[in-house]
């Protein structure tokens, strides 16, 4: 999930109802009234679902979707979500945290199939393959609800067939917090079946709890160190490497630091460099 800074809160004044009521006419031709069709919940904090999709919707691996809920006073708040799922897939899937007491997401936490969204018709962002040229290895470095847009790039056979090493780090707090596993593990074989196909390399980062197959400290204390190169069996390398970080704010903050550092730099338009962020809430 993915509370991105560009968004606009609209403040949550009564419980929202589940029918979305625009309050705007005028605007009405922005949105699509959207269904939810199914619930996923990975822990009391984490659930992922999926909705109907409007034909016209497009978007590209990485981007976010904005996503309204209707209150009973006739306003709307609105939430950046990343896209989950596949560009082709005739739904679309949002991997979300619940904020105890939030003015959205626990809202959204009780919807079940049939209740009703509000979904932007444009797509945003720029965590996309396209922000990149040349490169071998594509790191995709998340925590949290930040592993969201790397599944959907994941779904997508250009970035398997671009690069030579996939390589996603999962950072969260505790092992059940590790969402999308079996996913994650069907990818390579469902994929190794093409040719010209990427290998997969999975390193999943678990902070808070001992957990056996998972290194066990912040992620750049880990790049600080060549754990996560150790563990990804890839080098950061200027020629070769190609980063996209999704999550916490301070984590990405932390991370741009660091790797500019070391001589790394952040793509700009017409200008392509080594690394792509996501700002998330
Ligand atoms: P989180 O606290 O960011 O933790 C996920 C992983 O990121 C953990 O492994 C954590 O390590 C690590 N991490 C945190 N800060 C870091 C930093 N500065 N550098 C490197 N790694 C760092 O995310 P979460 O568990 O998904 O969510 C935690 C809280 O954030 C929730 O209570 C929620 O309210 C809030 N949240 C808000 C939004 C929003 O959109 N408003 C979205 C997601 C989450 P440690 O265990 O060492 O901290």
């Amino acid at each position: 999930m993915v509370f991105l800074r560009s968004m606009h809160n609209t403040s949550f004044g009564a419980p929202a109802t589940t029918t979305p009521t625009p309050p705007d006419a005028a605007k009405a031709s922005k949105w699509t009234s959207e269904a939810i069709v199914s619930v996923r919940v990975w822990t009391p904090s984490l659930f992922s679902f999926r909705t109907s999709r409007d034909p016209g919707f497009r978007f590209n691996p990485g981007q976010f979707a904005r996503i309204g809920i209707a209150t009973l006073t006739g306003g709307m708040v609105w939430r950046a979500y990343s896209v989950v799922s596949a560009a082709h897939d005739e739904h679309l899937e949002f991997f979300s945290v619940v904020i105890p007491d939030g003015k959205f997401t626990s809202r959204l936490a009780t919807f079940r199939p049939g209740d009703c969204i509000m979904m932007e018709k444009t797509a945003y962002g720029f965590l996309t393959l396209d922000r990149f040229a040349g490169g071998d290895d594509l790191w995709m470095i998340s925590s949290g609800t930040g592993l969201g847009p790397f599944l959907s790039i994941l779904r997508d056979p250009v970035a398997w067939s671009r690069f030579e090493n996939l390589i996603l780090v999962h950072s969260v707090r505790l092992p059940e917090e590790l969402a999308y596993r079996d996913e994650i593990a069907a990818f390579e074989k469902h994929m190794l079946s093409r040719e010209q196909c990427a290998r997969l390399r999975y390193v999943p980062v678990v902070t808070r709890a001992c957990c056996p197959d998972a290194l066990s400290a912040r992620i750049p204390l880990l790049i600080e160190d060549g754990r996560l190169e150790k563990a990804a069996g890839a080098k950061l390398d200027l020629e070769r490497s190609r980063l996209m970080i999704c999550g916490n704010p301070q984590m990405a903050s932390d991370l741009r630091d660091q790797l500019t550092g070391r001589g790394f730099r952040v793509g700009r338009r017409n200008d392509p460099g080594q690394l792509a962020f996501e700002n998330y809430w």
